[in-house]
């Protein structure tokens, strides 16, 4: 668990000015990664960090002589078209990279005259999926949504009982990862209507979003071997926003007994930059477990994990209804929460993935689950908002909502901001729905 130094110092500026308005996402105590070129041309994808309303080019930056040692190395690693080799290297190249990056990004550094060059303006660039997502593992670590969600499919019996005990995860699928920015049809399906003795196949009458966040591993372990809640973090390179689409009636049909397969699998959505474990130091939170509920077991426990294993990241949803976007009417925000809420940290998703044996390479994609707080107003997903469409959102501009239509646009976004730090933020995570293919 990374403790604070001078690369959080909440009275540093840089000489890109953009980062220093106190509103920007990308101030210099965050310093994120991802993978982008500029639209136009026919440039290569590359690794970057966003500073301000800027990209600083790592390959550039590398080539510019400004960089030594560890931190060269890092960058050189994070050039190419994915950030599987930087994240490879392990959490003591991502520091010196952070630090290095820090020092010469700062007002005053001699590195300005030769990194100048270096920058591309964000609204020139496009993202690519920052790595090669060799696995794709969704989590379920809001207690919260597993009731709210668990009363609609099993009202007898909400939370099922080995919740408190053991991380609840499913495989997922890699291929059908994608950035933000990304348009999908709708799916088809199975589905079992109401009343219906028979199913049908059909477009997806419940689609639906989950409010996620993503969790990169860097240093993977080898097959045989768990990582220890000890070491479980120095794995994790860094988080993103994550949408997990999923159509509800074609999860209802198919969910039991192995859990949801065509329901999640035909898009997953991620916002393009990774913010590191580093940067979100200052906003480290106790893991706590509510009197009365079994703690957990001690491969998924540690002292640090009990001191500051959670993480306070405001999280919001907005949708943008293809009416609202002609009409010029901004996104409406449906929901604002906080990951602080969730019940497993991600050490331990790390831990409990790896406790068999399974091995966990770079690049790897862990998904929290739908991150729901509290109260209803927290929930992270149209079928909680709604109870299960039974109560749909009145949106502004006189339409409402039981489940996502086509043209809407889901915007998810996240930021950390505490007293005596800097505000971070993760940018957007947004994605367009297209009508079922004819
Ligand atoms: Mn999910």
């Amino acid at each position: 668990m990374y403790t604070l130094n001078e690369t959080h110092d909440p009275a540093l500026r840089s000489w890109v000015a953009s980062a220093n308005t106190g509103t920007s996402d990308f101030p210099i105590q965050n310093l994120p990664f991802a993978v982008f070129r500029r639209t136009a041309g026919d440039e290569v994808f590359r690794g970057g960090v966003a500073i301000g309303d800027q990209i600083l080019d790592l390959s550039a930056a590398a080539a510019s002589g400004v960089l030594q040692g560890l931190a060269l190395q890092a960058a050189q690693a994070g050039s190419g078209d994915s950030l599987n080799a930087l994240m490879a290297l392990g959490a003591t190249s991502w520091s010196a990279l952070r630090l290095a990056l820090s020092q010469s990004l700062r007002s005053g550094a001699v590195a300005q005259s030769a990194w100048v060059a270096c920058l591309v303006p964000q609204a020139d660039a496009e993202y690519a999926v920052p790595a090669r997502i060799g696995d794709y593992t969704d989590f379920y670590t809001s207690l919260h949504h597993a009731t709210n969600i668990g009363k609609q499919f099993r009202p007898d019996q909400p939370l099922l009982p080995n919740y408190k005990w053991v991380p609840i995860g499913y495989h997922g699928r890699a291929s059908s990862l994608s950035v933000s920015g990304q348009s999908f049809h709708r799916p088809q399906g199975q589905t079992l209507a109401p009343g219906a003795t028979q199913p049908a196949l059909g477009p997806c009458k419940r689609l639906d979003y989950e409010l996620e966040l993503g969790v990169f591993i860097g240093t993977g372990n080898a097959i045989g071997t768990p990582i220890e809640m000890a070491q479980a973090e120095s794995h994790i390179f860094g988080l993103c926003l994550l949408n997990d689409w999923s159509a509800r009636d074609l999860q209802a049909w198919e969910y039991q007994p192995l859990g949801p397969f065509l329901s999640k699998n035909f898009a997953t959505t991620l916002s393009p930059w990774i913010v590191t474990l580093e940067a979100l130091a200052p906003y480290r939170l106790p893991f706590t477990r509510p009197t009365g509920d079994p703690q957990p077991f001690p491969y998924l426990d540690s002292a640090a994990n009990q001191s500051g294993g959670a993480v306070d990241v405001q999280l919001s949803v907005s949708l943008q209804t293809q009416a609202m976007r002609e009409q010029g009417h901004n996104a409406t925000r449906l929901t604002l929460t906080s990951y602080r809420h969730a019940y497993w940290t991600m050490a331990q998703m790390v831990a409990h993935h790896t406790v068999n044996g399974c091995n966990l390479q770079a690049g790897d994609l862990l998904g929290t689950g739908t991150l729901s707080g509290p109260t209803l107003d927290q929930a992270g997903a149209l079928i909680e908002l709604t109870v299960g469409g039974k109560q749909p959102l009145t949106l502004p501009h006189g339409e409402s909502r039981s489940f996502l239509e086509d043209g809407d646009c889901v915007v998810m976004a996240g930021w950390c901001e505490r007293a005596g730090a800097v505000r971070i933020g993760f940018g957007h995570c947004y994605a367009t729905v297209l009508p079922a293919r004819g």
